[in-house]
């Protein structure tokens, strides 16, 4: 029986947009923090990674704060939704974008993918070690991320329909 590629793994690092959820609007990006609906069967294996004893893990930019586009307690209301639909184990995010109109999140900061910093953090909370560590995500972002933090890397398409 072909042993699946995730058993290598005891952790589990997922970007949101695009690799778990789509928008129910048909943007690109959320047009309001609620702008989300499940892609068919990623809840499903979440769920049955966490029955084989695999932490999961979100790492999120979300940047739609730091434009105006959405509230900072709008947006964790609905990553805690998800959370608590998939039972993960661990949820980052970053509001900061360098390019933001408002002040207080204009910032560049390591933790907004590319940078590794909402993944070294998930990796120091389970107390993880990177062989461990896989990265799933949709957007060079989370592939530079994973390289920057020295964990591997796949796309979600791969590692959904595996
Ligand atoms: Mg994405």
């Amino acid at each position: 029986m072909k042993r699946s590629i995730e058993l290598s793994y005891k952790l589990i690092i997922f970007d949101v947009d695009g690799t778990l959820v789509t928008t129910k609007s048909g943007a690109t990006f959320r047009k309001s923090a609620d702008d989300w609906q499940w892609i068919p069967g990623r809840k499903e294996k979440l769920l049955q990674l966490e029955k084989e004893g695999i932490q999961t893990a979100l790492a999120s930019n979300q940047g739609g704060v730091a434009f105006g586009y959405f509230s900072h307690a709008s947006i964790i209301h609905e990553l805690y939704n998800l959370v608590d639909e998939a039972n993960i184990g661990c949820v980052r995010w970053c509001e900061t974008h360098p390019n933001a109109p408002i002040q207080e999140y204009r910032v560049d900061s390591n933790r907004r993918k590319p940078g590794p910093g909402m993944l070294d953090e998930i990796i120091k909370y389970f107390d993880m070690s990177k062989p461990d560590t896989l990265m799933v995500g949709d957007r060079p972002e989370d592939e530079q991320a994973a390289q920057n933090a020295g964990v591997a890397y796949m796309d979600a398409e791969t590692f959904f329909s595996s």
